[in-house]
């Protein structure tokens, strides 16, 4: 069964995954990491099991994580939630962005997002039967940066709701306080609602600021805020998820998310409530590991012949690999295809996160996305090879 635009088809990352198994390549395409978060979460979890956490859990989440996320919100970012009706667990941030999507959002609705975008937002967007209009990200010396005339010219009275996503999958961009607040003023103007994905909240580097939507001005009561532990913990397969907001907007999403799972996780729902209590230094020793391993791939890329841009959050760097295009291989998404063969070195074409045929799509032809959540062992082979490209 495939939808009307083909959201069916396997994602992109499904298949450089495979392509890489089937080649032996050095896996920098899809963002998992290739070590386990830290022993003493998981080690939670076998106690949740044992300890009888095995049935359905409450379907807005178990009251330990409820109370947690809201504790964090709060230290992190002076947001105040009250656990019981503004937090609700969901299947990883996945569920909880179609959920808030499908809540919020219908035919006849415009749904705004980044360009390049999730691949997930899209098929959320398609799957609601909304209209998805987009506003590029460009880039720069500084960045990939919101291009803030295109996003005042796209939004319209149409917009239900502007989806964002900072810190940005693919192009590692952190968004400043200034776009941040462009967009504000858009979602204000247009009275939409803002859906934010800060599934990176934690993974930052070089100083630079994750700022929530929701704590801009006038934006908690129109910001619907989500998050999970897969990026923060390093357990991308536990899918535990979060959704923030005000209540009306958590008990939308919730109407949505009790037929689409219910609910989930229970014994990894009370170790990420630990996670998230006291795993302040563990998230800080990630960051610290992940900003070296940045710094390797980003020079690495560059010696190579690549033009990078220097991501400020994320697992993410994005390059230029225009020096390599050929006539047989002319874009980034025929270079990507064929890297695996040519060296034995996986990533992902941009052009996977752009609408077919955008200008955007157009303009990140020849980019492809490379993922440094991996050893530093991995790194050092995938870069080796990548040196050997003619
Ligand atoms: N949003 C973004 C931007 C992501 O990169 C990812 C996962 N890579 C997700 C959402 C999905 O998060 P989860 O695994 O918690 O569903
Ligand atoms: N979010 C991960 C990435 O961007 C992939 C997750 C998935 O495979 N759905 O690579």
């Amino acid at each position: 069964l495939a939808a009307p635009d083909g959201t069916t088809r396997p994602t992109i990352f499904a298949e450089m995954t495979a392509l890489a198994t089937a080649t032996s390549a050095a896996n920098l395409g899809q963002g998992f990491p290739d070590a386990d978060g830290p022993a003493w979460i998981l080690e939670a979890a076998v106690e949740a099991i044992r300890g009888g956490h095995n049935q359905y859990p409450p379907g807005r989440g178990v009251p330990a994580l409820r109370r947690a996320v809201a504790a964090h919100q709060e230290r992190r970012y002076g947001l105040v939630l009250d656990p019981g009706t503004e937090v609700l667990v969901t299947a990883g941030a996945t569920e909880g962005l179609t959920a808030a999507v499908l809540a919020l959002a219908g035919p006849g609705d415009e749904v705004l997002t980044l360009e390049p975008f999730y691949d997930s937002h899209a098929a959320a967007i398609a799957l609601a039967g909304a209209t998805h209009t987009t506003v590029p990200l460009v880039p720069g010396p500084d960045g990939f940066r919101l291009d803030v005339a295109a996003l005042e010219a796209a939004v319209t009275p149409r917009t239900r709701v502007i989806l964002v996503n900072s810190p940005h999958n693919p192009t590692g961009t952190v968004l400043h306080r200034a776009e941040l607040e462009a967009i504000a003023v858009a979602a204000i103007r247009a009275d939409a609602v803002v859906v934010t994905d800060e599934v990176y909240e934690h993974l930052v580097y070089d100083g630079a600021e994750h700022v929530p939507l929701a704590t801009l001005p006038g934006m908690r009561e129109r910001t619907v805020t989500i998050s999970s532990a897969g990026k923060t913990f390093s357990l991308t397969g536990w899918k535990v998820g979060w959704v923030t907001g005000p209540a009306a907007l958590v008990e939308a999403v919730l109407a949505v998310k009790q037929f689409l799972t219910y609910s989930g996780g229970a014994p990894f729902q009370p170790a990420i409530a630990r996670a998230l209590d006291e795993g302040a230094s563990d998230v800080e020793e990630l960051r610290t590991s992940l900003a070296r391993r940045r710094d390797a791939l980003v020079s690495g890329l560059t010696e190579a012949g690549f033009a990078v841009v220097v991501p400020r959050g994320t697992y993410f760097v994005c390059a230029d690999a225009t020096p390599f295009l050929t006539a047989e291989m002319p874009d980034g998404a025929a270079f990507a295809r064929a890297l695996p063969h040519l060296v034995g070195v996986a990533g992902v074409p941009v052009s996977a996160f752009c609408r077919e045929g955008s200008a955007t799509a157009r303009a990140l032809a020849p980019w492809v996305r490379f993922t440094f959540v991996k050893d530093e062992a991995t790194i050092a082979v995938a870069l080796e090879r990548l040196q050997r490209l003619p």
